[in-house]
């Protein structure tokens, strides 16, 4: 049996390390602390540890018998920048700064499966324990790649998990092709001729312009799309004016766009663009934007998925196939567009009443350590069988 579950003493260690990291979070590219600690985790079970790459990322190569062949295995490390909302002993010690998304979870599973694999060495190969700053919207993995890391420490195929709410204790879930969707930004800013609110007709009036946009951007996917499309597009901030008497010359539109074809993605910006540029010209207004493509789909391998849900039952997890993907983003969307691999949710529901992440009384679920561990273990002696 591969991946047997790691002794309860371990597993005591490790939740105290997860509440440590919890009560001491550390936003993207800042992960001094949080980096510090894995690259001394790592050097002391004798892995050979390479600090800085893409900043405050951290890489340890485990190595086992002859063989060439590699996997990745990848945690991130971020915190949000939030206040949390719990009144548990080990919360978070900054204001403005919280694991509201659980990635304390994920750097302790990878660090005990670090451990583990390094007592054990049931596997022929080298494991690249990959530990990455600035998952939420800053891109690490990306950094991480730009700073050489697959040239430098070349991986076969790669694999990370994320905490998941939404899914009970004991099981994960994955699926072949996309997983979490491509991740968009845009601000529109408009501007024009403002003026008195009682002499509307020598202004321009951007809010009613802006208020015409909103509703247009919300007919995009019901009306622009095929109807079998994926896709999301949501106006999430709508700002001017400063007075009941004034007609502001600026306005200012945000969102963001998901989808997880390239096609339908091309279509909400340009889409966007064309109204946009529509309701100028009838306004005789002007408009700055900017569409940022921050994330891309995050694509699983199908070999790298059937693989990662039989480790999963390797250790004794409910290896479920999910039916369909999330509308949340990920940037390990990166690295699989660099390697094959596959990502995967691990469960940690508690019940109904389970905040979601991002929730400011979120908390990590520490059960789901020890299945972690056993899974990323797991999966190394399944990838490199001796
Ligand atoms: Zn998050
Ligand atoms: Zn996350």
């Amino acid at each position: 049996m591969l991946g047997e579950p790691i002794p309860i003493e371990g597993v005591d260690e490790l939740i105290a390390l997860r509440r440590d990291l919890h009560a001491h979070p550390e936003l993207a590219f800042a992960e001094h602390r949080t980096s510090a600690i894995v690259a001394c985790e790592l050097a002391a079970l004798g892995i050979e540890v390479h600090r800085h790459v893409g900043g405050t990322g951290v890489v340890g190569l485990l190595r086992a018998g002859s063989s060439d062949r590699r996997i990745g295995l990848r945690a991130d490390m971020d915190a949000l920048p939030m206040s949390e909302a719990t009144d548990l002993p080990y919360a978070s010690r900054y204001s403005g700064m919280f694991h509201g998304c659980g990635h304390d979870g994920h750097t302790t599973m990878l660090i005990g499966a670090a451990r583990l694999l390094a007592a054990t060495r049931r596997f022929d190969g080298t494991v690249v324990f990959i530990f990455q700053p600035a998952e939420e919207g800053r891109a690490g993995a990306k950094a991480m790649i730009d700073d050489g890391l697959f040239e430098r420490f070349g991986c076969d195929r790669i694999f990370a998990l994320h905490n998941w709410p939404q899914l009970p204790v004991g099981t994960l879930g994955t699926r072949t092709g996309p997983i979490m969707a491509a991740a968009d930004r845009f601000e529109i800013a408009l501007s024009g001729r403002g003026g008195h609110a009682a002499l509307p007709h020598l202004a321009d009036d951007v809010l009613l312009a802006a208020s015409r946009i909103v509703l247009s951007l919300n007919t995009i996917v019901s009306r622009r799309l095929d109807a079998a499309a994926q896709a999301v597009l949501s106006v999430t901030r709508v700002e001017g004016g400063t007075s009941h008497n004034v007609l502001p010359a600026t306005a200012r539109i945000g969102g963001t766009a998901r989808s997880f074809d390239p096609a339908v993605r091309d279509v909400l910006e340009t889409t966007l663009r064309a109204i946009v540029a529509a309701q100028c010209a009838e306004g005789s207004l002007s408009a700055d934007i900017t569409y940022d493509r921050y994330y891309p789909a995050t694509r699983n391998d199908a070999g790298a998925a059937r693989a990662a849900l039989a480790a999963g039952r390797d250790c004794g997890i409910n290896a479920i196939e999910a039916d369909s993907p999330s509308f949340a983003s990920e940037d390990f969307a990166f690295m699989l567009e660099a390697c094959p691999g596959a990502y995967v949710w691990l469960g940690q529901g508690r019940g109904a009443d389970e905040p979601p992440l991002h929730h400011p009384r979120y908390d990590f679920n520490d059960d789901v350590i020890p299945l972690g561990v056993a899974w990323f273990a797991a999966l190394a002696e399944r990838e490199l069988a001796a």
